[in-house]
């Protein structure tokens, strides 16, 4: 095994830690920006070591496609090509496939996914092993299996499909990835089942046989209710080892972060604070509002009275807010920065919290502002 959690504070089931990797430590719990096509979206790499980014996710899907996964191996893999000496974490491409391309181009079966690019609609195929292949090319040091994610609401046949399909897929992909003998590199495994408990259960306990470095909880946060997500991972974790890190896929609202990690999740990523950002929406204490609205012109506030981000500690909403409506490319980077610089800070406020055993009162305090 690569790659080991070290438990270093517990609140209930809640767990502050430290990764350690071949490239280095993580503290737990931790938000990964999503860096879809080598980059977080306005920002760049020396921004991600400003914040305080320790990994950042990647995606495998326009990775492949666009520059492909080779011409980024030539300059020595996504680090080097990306200049990123913080960890990276790649998808199975798998997600993307479903999401960007539902029905008729798209074709699953037993053996892997066909489906046309989103870019110029040529043919290609992933298989478990050519996912393996793509991200141990990139030298990603976290590499997701490739998976069936059924979109929910889904009929029981729809989810034992994909819950046999993701289990067979997932013993392929750990023989492929041990295949390549890449001891630096480690791969997680991930849990489906959609919102059935036995079927979650049933999924963790096929996957945790086959041996992952670590294991993601996929397919939640896909428009079920906080409570039936939370309901299912607390039937989930149980079933996940202690001693490795778990990962809830894709989730990476304020409320619904401190939750999973009051139930024990060490990892997230979600485009949302990026997202949220481009398009003037903000992050704060007092919950999010739309930059936009009128009641910013005149103000002299920053985004978050108590945010210490370079962009609060330097600019006005009124200034932001004027660069937003006149369109200037600086104002998406700015909003940007300040949210991930925010999530980054919520996530370690949660931290700190475990450690002081007042994370409910952190988890009160955002359900208050978002509810
Ligand atoms: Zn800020």
């Amino acid at each position: 095994m690569t790659m080991a959690i070290e438990v270093t504070a517990r609140h209930g089931a809640a767990r502050a830690g430290v990764i350690t990797t071949a490239r280095g430590r993580i503290t737990t719990p931790c938000f990964m920006p999503v860096g879809t096509r080598g980059v977080v979206r306005t920002l760049s790499s020396a921004d991600l070591d400003d914040l305080g980014a320790q990994i950042v996710l990647g995606n495998t899907y326009h990775l492949m496609l666009k520059p492909g996964a080779e011409r980024i191996g030539r300059f020595g893999g996504l680090h080097r090509f990306q200049g990123w000496d913080g960890h990276i974490l790649t998808d199975s491409g798998g997600y993307q496939i479903f999401s960007l391309e539902p029905g008729g181009n798209v074709r699953l079966d037993d053996h892997g996914v066909t489906f046309r690019s989103t870019y110029d609609g040529s043919t290609h195929r992933l298989t478990p092993e050519g996912a393996v292949d793509i991200q141990t090319t990139l030298g990603a040091d976290l590499q997701m299996v490739l998976d069936v994610c059924a979109a929910l609401p889904a009929s029981p046949a729809v989810l034992r499909l994909a819950v046999d399909r993701s289990a067979d897929w997932a013993a392929r992909s750990r023989t492929a990835f041990l295949a390549r003998e890449r001891p630096e590199l480690s791969q997680l495994g991930i849990v489906q089942g959609g919102t059935d408990v036995a079927l979650r259960v049933e999924s963790a306990q096929r996957t945790v046989a086959l041996g992952f470095d670590g294991y993601a909880v996929g397919g939640l946060s896909v428009g079920e209710e906080r409570t039936v997500m939370l309901a299912t991972l607390t039937a989930t974790l149980p079933h996940l080892p202690a001693d490795q890190p778990r990962y809830l896929m894709g989730v990476g609202d304020p409320v619904g972060m401190v939750e999973a990690i009051a139930l024990g999740i060490d990892l997230f990523d979600c485009v949302l604070p990026t997202r949220f950002g481009r398009h003037g929406t903000i992050l704060s204490m007092a919950g999010r509002y739309n930059l936009k609205r009128a009641e910013n012109a005149d103000s002299d506030r920053p985004l978050d009275d108590e945010c210490g981000c370079p962009v609060c500690r330097r600019w006005s909403r009124a200034y932001l807010r004027h660069l937003l409506i006149v369109d200037e490319p600086t104002a998406p980077r700015l909003l940007t920065m300040h949210n991930v610089w925010w999530t980054l800070r919520l996530i370690e406020a949660a931290r700190e919290a475990i450690g002081a055993g007042t994370l409910d009162g952190l988890r009160s305090r955002l359900l208050a502002a978002y509810g």
